[in-house]
């Protein structure tokens, strides 16, 4: 992309509304635009970034063996009243009359919809076990929306179900849920620390909360130290051993990590004292086992290998897709601007050109990008008539992680310099190099 034909609307001033930094720079960097309370829409550096987490979500619940579909935002009310949640629900829940005074409502989460489209089509336990999930837009009335995409009312959520015959089975679900979140946050460059939770108005009895740990999020958290050391890394896990994803689970929630819903000052006491620790995080993720819960009520059965008719076990598991950008940004950032984690930058690399309009820097810049681009490389090319000063203000405020840098002194060497946004440091190098480089930064990022 050519930053003179793109859409970047950034701010040279700080938003007053803004309170915390993720929210700041999002506006800064023209990344979106409210229109109404906890209502934003997504400006196209914004809509790139969620499409990219999008996209990995996408790809780790396949690779889990989830089946992806799409169920609208607008639900009839009368399913809601089946499950018994249209009035437990409360002033979250937004609700709409159509023409034909049928009560409506805009989803702020599937679990009847889904159980809905369950018993219309499946009758028999060969047919299990099933997991699907869909990315849509959920809105909840929020009393207090606020710190931009981070608490919306209308947001953007994975949220995937799975039915099982037993309550074993739907264990598995559960741990196989967790491995696939853990590499999911992994390669968005994120720590998000599995939390045991309390369950709220979804209902159940197992349930974990992911955490990234920053001194803004709005849960308090309470954890051994030592949990922050594990990562599941580049390990292959095979999604159907039960034995396999119990083993991992385990390794990932034995030691003490709570939200203060389930805080228990007793058993926190007894962790040595120096890697006790109490702290701030964002919840971007959470699993729930709650058994029959909706099949029981809404009768999603099955016929069992007895030939007996029984209700399904199931689970519910979300991740904040639009909360995630905020919460990536809490945790990777500098008083310049935003440093995107390689997994999710909106471009791979900025050119910066120091001489728009010399024949000769602006022939490498344009040598550069279409290098870039055959090498299946999104670069963003600042071809501005902006001074330079003001190029690397906007392209640290962008955060792309990777910038070279094109001027005439360089080029009279054979040089350009490639810059990383996140340590700052330099390096000079031939522009096939610099082509190289990149190639090989981000080759564990392409699909
Ligand atoms: P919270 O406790 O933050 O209100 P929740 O526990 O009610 O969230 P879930 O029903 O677990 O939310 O939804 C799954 C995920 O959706 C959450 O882990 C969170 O990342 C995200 N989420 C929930 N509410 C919002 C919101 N108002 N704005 C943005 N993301 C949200
Ligand atoms: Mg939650």
């Amino acid at each position: 992309m050519r930053l003179s034909r793109y859409f970047l609307p950034v701010l040279k001033e700080t938003p007053a509304e803004a309170q915390i930094v993720s929210h700041r720079y999002m506006l800064r960097a023209g990344m979106i635009k409210q229109q109404s309370a906890g209502i934003y829409s997504w400006l196209p550096l914004g809509f790139k970034v969620l499409r990219k987490i999008e996209n990995i979500v996408h790809e780790e619940q396949q690779r889990a063996g989830h089946i992806p579909l799409l169920m609208p935002t607008l639900q009839p009310a009368d399913l809601w009243r089946e499950s018994g949640r249209y009035d437990d629900y409360g002033e979250e829940m937004l609700r709409i009359r159509d023409r034909h005074d049928r009560d409506m409502l805009y989803g702020p989460t599937n679990e009847e919809m889904i159980t809905d489209i369950f018993r219309s089509h499946v009758s028999s336990y060969k047919d299990l076990p099933l997991t699907l999930y869909h990315i849509q837009w959920k809105f909840r009335d929020e009393i207090r929306p606020r710190f931009g995409v981070m608490r919306g009312r209308e947001f953007y959520m994975k949220d995937g179900y799975n039915f099982d015959l037993t309550k074993e089975d739907a264990l598995h679900a559960y741990n196989r849920h967790l491995v696939s979140y853990l590499r999911t946050y992994e390669r968005m460059g994120l720590q998000a620390i599995p939390m045991r939770a309390d369950s709220g108005p979804i209902g159940g009895d197992d349930t974990h909360e992911f955490l990234v740990l920053a001194e803004t999020g709005e849960s308090e958290v309470f954890y051994d130290s030592a949990v922050t050391d594990i990562r599941l890394g580049a390990r292959e896990i095979d999604y159907d051993s039960h034995e396999e994803c119990r083993a991992v689970m385990e390794e990932f929630t034995s030691l003490y990590a709570r939200t203060d819903e389930t805080h228990d000052e007793a058993t926190f006491n007894a962790i040595p004292e120096e890697r006790r620790r109490s702290a701030r995080g964002i919840e971007v993720g959470q699993i729930f086992y709650f058994g029959t819960k909706y099949s029981e009520p809404m009768g999603a059965m099955v016929q069992g290998t007895d030939g007996q008719k029984v209700p399904v076990h199931m689970g519910s598991h979300g991740i904040g897709v639009s909360r995630l950008l905020g919460a990536i940004i809490e945790a990777s950032h500098d008083d310049k601007g935003i440093i995107w984690p390689e997994g999710v930058t909106p471009f791979h690399v900025g050119i910066v050109n120091l001489r728009q309009g010399d024949d000769e820097t602006d022939a490498a810049c344009e040598q550069l990008y279409t290098a870039l681009t055959a090498a299946g490389l999104e670069p963003l090319y600042d071809d501005t008539n902006e001074r330079a000063g003001g190029k690397f203000a906007t392209m640290d405020l962008i955060g792309l992680p990777w910038r070279i840098t094109v001027g005439p002194r360089g080029l009279k060497n054979g040089v350009v310099e490639l810059t990383s946004r996140r340590t700052g440091e330099s390096e000079e190098m031939s522009p096939e190099a610099a082509v190289a480089r990149v190639q090989e930064i981000y080759a564990p990022h392409m699909g």
